[in-house]
């Protein structure tokens, strides 16, 4: 059982990448493994072939049909785990998407960004996002001076 879990632990178990985000620069970590390797397939035959003389009691052809499972279920599951990693946790912003489509990873950024502002603990947190909040922030203040100084001189103008 110790040599089963060790290859399961092999196949599924991730190890990472340091790197930064693209878009928000922040600290993440990138699964390092995309499909299933060489290795993989070794512990799935080995695992395949246990698993059938456990259950039909010597060497079986259906344990084939159980290694082909294993061997699709785990592609599946490392490439759905990588996918969803790919995304990063600060800003949504998602590499792979922005290969096929700028715009939808632009708007998917967006949302999330409008998602997190609803949360008060976002604010209080270390987000890179907040950054650019304070920029859009700063903008707007801006803007609400530069109205006020027209208005004023509007209105300095209308009396003259
Ligand atoms: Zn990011």
């Amino acid at each position: 059982m110790g040599l089963v879990s060790h290859s399961l632990g092999r196949v599924f178990g991730s190890s990472h990448q340091e790197g930064f985000c693209a878009f928000c620069r922040g600290r993440r970590k990138y699964p390092a493994k995309k499909h299933l390797g060489p290795v993989d397939a070794a512990g799935m035959i080995l695992f395949s072939a246990l698993a059938g003389t456990v259950i039909w009691g010597s060497f079986d052809p259906r344990s084939l049909v159980l290694f082909v499972l294993c061997i699709g279920m785990g592609e599946i599951f490392v490439y759905l785990r990588w996918r969803q990693r790919m995304v990063c946790r600060h800003c949504g912003f998602d590499p792979v998407l922005y290969n096929i489509s700028p715009n939808r990873a632009r708007d998917k950024v967006k949302i999330f960004y409008e998602a997190r502002m609803q949360r008060p603990e976002f604010l209080l947190s270390q987000s890179p996002l907040l950054e650019l909040r304070k920029r859009l922030l700063e903008q707007e203040r801006l803007k609400q001076r530069i109205q006020r100084v027209k208005g004023r001189s509007f209105d300095s103008s209308f009396k003259n």
